[in-house]
């Protein structure tokens, strides 16, 4: 598991709070832009660095020892994946973040840790400590997202406690990045407001998708598992009210202990009352966060529900719905939802277990989250020969 959070000790900076900045590790970069830079140095070298960059960055602090330049961080060894292309926010106190990696299929930002839900499986437990500065941060790293990535996501907490100032962030992505297509990850509960889902439609994203949970067709079961009642008949309505605008709507299943009895009948509710939604994620359970702490009433050996699972997908299929399994290995699924079957497990936290060496379709297989590995994963995982 990559980790994209870190600090040294080993710096030096002229500025106060924070900086931003796109690694490179090209020295004839044209001088003007090199303010928006954080050069590399990756061999251990000690070399007449480039000068007017906004600062350096190396793995070998030895390098700055007779460095005239001011703004310099020594990276950690286990942030040795910084290449260039990646943003990076670097603080006075020696924090590093990884905010955005160019070598990443995808990148998620983490707008805020506040929610309305209390969901049982959160993988990001909510806390209600103001956090408006990571908006800001997502903010400032647009300017600097490449302007060919294809899809990034924005999650939560439930960003749309934001409100106005998360409209004004898709509308920020549609001036810098018209054509990367977003993901918002919310539980569509704003979206109740017919009004709140008209300020988005108004910026017109060319490729705005909202990720929404519907966890069943039940609202008390749905209510329960998200922890708050009367969440099932707004999120309904959210989703209703984004539709009528001809908003891009996802809507996901978390699959467990809670969900898995009603998982074919949630699916036909969706076939038969929301078929208009744009694609449905049938996801696999992340063993963090909540998930840990609720694990004796949450977990269930994707193996035990993979006939489940293939009616789901069935009922979907046959309304014509796009759909996909996301977060399952390949050996706990049966062979009818391998068309449907995504390899989602961001890159940062996706590992594989010693039996999958010898399995001839690891290249297909989306493999395990780091805390699968670390807790809790199918008794039934078996390389294919
Ligand atoms: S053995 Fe490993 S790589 Fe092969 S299908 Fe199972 S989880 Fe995937």
């Amino acid at each position: 598991m990559l980790q994209l959070r870190g600090s040294t000790k080993d710096f030096h900076c002229d500025f106060i709070g924070h900086k931003m900045l796109i690694i490179s590790d090209d020295s004839s970069l044209p001088f003007p832009l090199r303010e928006k830079y954080a050069y590399i140095l990756k061999e251990n070298i000690d070399t007449n660095l480039p000068d007017g960059f906004g600062a350096y960055i190396s793995q070998n602090a030895s390098v700055f020892s007779t460095s005239k330049h001011k703004n310099w961080f020594h990276i950690p060894q286990y942030m040795d994946y910084m290449e260039a292309g990646d943003i990076i926010n670097f603080k006075d106190d020696g924090s590093i973040w990884a905010i955005f990696r160019s070598n990443a299929k995808y990148n998620t930002f983490l707008l805020t840790e506040r929610c309305n839900h209390y969901c049982l499986m959160c993988s990001q437990p909510p806390k209600s400590k103001e956090d408006s500065w990571l908006l800001e941060r997502a903010m400032e790293a647009i300017e600097l997202i490449p302007r060919d990535t294809v899809r990034m996501g924005f999650s939560g907490g439930e960003p749309t406690i934001y409100k106005e100032k998360l409209i004004d962030l898709v509308e920020k992505c549609r001036g810098y990045l018209p054509q990367t297509a977003i993901d918002i990850l919310s539980n569509g509960r704003a979206f109740s407001d017919p009004e709140y889902a008209r300020l988005l439609h108004k910026i017109d994203h060319p490729n705005c998708m909202i990720c929404i949970p519907i966890y069943s067709d039940v609202p008390e079961i749905h209510n329960y598992v998200v922890q708050s009642e009367d969440a099932f008949d707004e999120t309904i309505q959210g989703i209703l009210n984004l539709k009528a605008l001809n908003q891009k709507v996802e809507i996901r299943i978390v699959i467990h202990q809670q969900t898995i009895g009603r998982l074919v009948e949630t699916c036909e509710y969706i076939s038969r009352n929301l078929l208009f939604v744009d694609h449905v994620a049938l996801m696999g359970l992340e063993i963090t966060g909540f998930t840990r702490a609720n694990l004796p009433d949450l977990w269930i050996d994707p193996y035990d529900y993979k006939d489940t699972l293939s009616q789901a997908v069935a009922v979907l299929n046959r309304s014509k719905i796009n759909n996909s399994v996301y977060n399952h290995q390949l050996c706990t699924v049966n062979p009818d939802v391998e068309d449907n079957y995504v390899h989602s497990i961001s890159d940062w936290k996706n590992e594989y277990l010693d039996e999958c060496n010898k399995c001839s379709r690891k290249h297909e297989c989306g493999g395990f989250f780091s805390s699968q590995i670390l807790y809790k994963h199918s008794d039934h995982i078996k390389a294919f020969s």
